[in-house]
């Protein structure tokens, strides 16, 4: 295999999962969020690249993963904009946004430190209380945060 063509074999994705658009400034979020750093499947990060929307972008690429439509959507909790790429045979077969659940569970941490999800073995819970903010408020404690600023657990 020449240079030429492993650049190529890096590009393209036959099947999987191609998640664009995300913010420079989440994109490793959302890689913790997704638990990448544990698969052991091929996996392209690239950031800072040119968007014309956006003036930069991260983008995602996972090989022979379909994630859980759940977890794809814990996304929109720091990257609303996202979109989601299925791939098969080097083809878009599904094209879609991130979508915001009402309630997070055991997704983000809580910035309180005497919140009782930071003292007692429990999950997290938020719920979603501005949609176009993305501001979240801990159900316990009452903490709010904007989710860009959010601590993923
Ligand atoms: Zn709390």
């Amino acid at each position: 295999m020449n240079t030429d063509k492993k650049e190529l074999a890096v590009a393209a994705l036959r099947n999987g999962t191609v998640i664009d658009h995300i913010p420079s400034n989440v994109l490793f979020k959302v890689v913790k969020l997704l638990d990448i750093e544990g698969m052991d499947t091929h996996v392209t990060i690239g950031n800072n690249l040119p968007s014309r929307r956006m003036g930069t972008k991260g983008i995602v690429k996972i090989a022979d993963v379909t994630f859980p439509e759940a977890t794809l959507n814990r996304i929109a909790i720091i990257a609303p904009g996202a979109k989601i790429n299925i791939i098969r045979d080097f083809e878009v077969v599904e094209k879609r946004q991130v979508r915001l659940a009402d309630t997070l569970v055991g997704v983000v941490r809580c910035g309180n430190p005497k919140c009782i999800t930071n003292n007692e073995p429990m999950r997290t819970r938020f719920d979603v209380i501005d949609r176009d903010d993305v501001t979240i408020r801990c159900h316990y404690c009452g903490k709010t945060v904007k989710s860009v600023d959010a601590q993923i657990c």
